[in-house]
């Protein structure tokens, strides 16, 4: 009779719960609301969505589509749940918030092999006596004791407290006939063979005029004291900047100084520089772009700069209390943390604290530590998820050590491994993408299945 105690109730925590119970292992799950609360969530419902209400694209080609197909395919609880909670939003997986937490906090309290443990954990030792592993999923907003106590399991420097990152935009969804490669000040005439390291996205008086319009009304994740109070005057969100004064961009992050547009040979009146992510330059990065704003306003307003009309997001912009792990240095595959724990029983990590970003892929690494933790129990190693697949591909960057600067990610094609043969057409790509992604997934569950890890759940 194995046990195993799980920190934190959130997407992850529940999702890894329900998924252990299922294996008949049974669980301590500690949810620390409503005794304590976080910043931004506001319910003691298990499962309850911090921001928006959607768990994005149900698209088979894309990368947020294809991990739905890996949800569905390893019998994920939650996301079981949202479909039958689902609501309206076109391409996308919307719920009713309000329904799906409920649902999932009723599942999580009628499970007989899951104990609800409130009250705040302040640390891992807490949680260890007894059990023969622990799962720790407290999510972004971990609390400041445990937070303490895991930043002195961890060691200096592996715990980071606060993600400000700009938007990361997909290379092929960019318009090669607007945006131009050039560095600021290149003189492209007299060395034509020097292409600069940046893309730049140039501006028209009207259209920087529309632009900034559109930037400082945009809806905004709640701000709240905590989050405003942590930032530094150097890392301001380009909404605020824009906010302060008209103009202030132009003098700032879109500064056009250095650069000239090869389709008028004259200086725009403003203009966005975007860097490569990769040595592939599959994705770049919105420079001096961190922000605030919701990711559904994101893809509204920085789609009307010129040249992003149709980019997709390989991440988008945040700027929060973002409690995560050095991933890169700490987590293996399986998301189990390689530290000597001092006789501790072994510890996973799930959750936007193993370093990932997204209810999806929180989601995800719920089910995906719930099968490791299964098949250590029982004796086995987990059967390695290939890369091929949209979880596997995250992994396999937010797991390898020669990952420096790690910033978390949600998934996305640039993190898939290229394919054998290329593929020109951006629509096509993406199905061969969806297509290597499910063949990789079948073999992966064909092993769970011989280990008797999927068999088992009851659909
Ligand atoms: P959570 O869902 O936060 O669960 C962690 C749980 O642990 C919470 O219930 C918390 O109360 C509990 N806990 C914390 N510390 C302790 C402790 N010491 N003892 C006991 N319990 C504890 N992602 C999106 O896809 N779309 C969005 O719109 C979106 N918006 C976001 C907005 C904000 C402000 C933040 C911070 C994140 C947002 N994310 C969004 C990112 C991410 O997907 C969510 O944060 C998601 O909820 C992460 O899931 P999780 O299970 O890791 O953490």
């Amino acid at each position: 009779d194995k046990m195993v105690s799980i920190v934190g109730a959130g997407l992850a925590g529940s999702e890894c719960a329900l998924s252990l119970a299922e294996r008949g292992i049974r669980v301590r799950l500690h949810e620390m609301r409503p005794q304590v609360s976080t910043a931004v969530h506001e319910t003691a419902l298990c499962a309850e969505l911090v921001c928006s209400n959607s768990l994005k694209s149900t698209k088979p080609a894309s990368a947020a589509g294809m991990l739905k197909v890996e949800l569905d395919a390893l019998g994920s609880r939650l996301y079981a749940v949202a479909q039958r909670h689902r609501v309206p939003a076109g391409g996308a997986l919307a719920v009713d918030r309000v329904r799906f937490s409920k649902a999932v906090d009723h599942a999580v309290r009628a499970h007989p092999l899951i104990q609800l443990m409130p009250g705040e954990v302040e640390s891992l030792a807490q949680v260890a006596a007894g059990v023969d592993a622990v799962v720790l999923a407290s999510g972004p907003l971990t609390s400041d004791a445990l937070a303490a106590n895991l930043a002195k399991v961890t060691g200096a420097g592996h715990l980071a407290f606060f993600d400000a990152a700009a938007p990361i935009v997909m290379a092929d969804s960019l318009d090669l006939g607007r945006v131009f490669r050039q560095s600021r000040y290149e003189d492209a005439a007299a060395s034509p063979d020097q292409v600069g390291d940046y893309l730049n996205a140039p501006f028209s008086k009207d259209e920087y005029e529309r632009f900034i319009a559109e930037l400082t009304d945009a809806e905004r994740v709640i701000a709240r004291d905590f989050e405003t109070r942590d930032l530094f005057q150097a890392c301001q969100p380009i909404e605020e900047i824009a906010r302060k004064g008209h103009d202030a961009p132009r003098f700032g992050p879109l500064k056009p100084v250095g650069l000239t547009d090869p389709r008028t040979g004259r200086r725009p009146w403003a203009a966005l520089q975007l860097r490569a992510e990769n040595a592939e330059m599959t994705s770049y990065n919105l420079v001096g772009f961190q922000t605030n704003l919701t990711f559904g306003e994101q893809r509204r307003v920085f789609r009307m700069i010129p040249g992003l009309e149709r980019a997709e997001f390989a991440r988008y912009g945040v700027m929060h209390r973002n409690t995560f792990i050095d991933a890169p240095r700490l987590l293996d595959a399986g998301l189990r943390l390689a530290v000597d724990l001092e006789g501790l029983p072994p510890v996973w990590v799930a959750g936007q604290l193993a370093g990932t970003e997204g209810y999806s892929e929180a989601i995800r690494s719920g089910l995906h530590v719930a099968l490791h933790v299964t098949s250590f129990l029982s004796g086995a190693d987990a059967p390695v998820l290939p890369r091929e697949t949209a979880f596997g591909a995250l992994l396999a960057y937010a797991c390898d050590p020669q990952t420096v600067n790690y910033q978390p990610m949600h998934v996305n094609f640039g993190l898939m491994p290229p394919l054998e043969r290329p593929v020109r057409n951006r629509g096509a790509r993406y199905e061969a993408f969806a297509a290597r992604g499910a063949d990789a997934l079948a073999r992966y569950a064909d092993a769970l299945r011989s280990q008797g890890l999927l068999g088992k759940v009851a659909r």
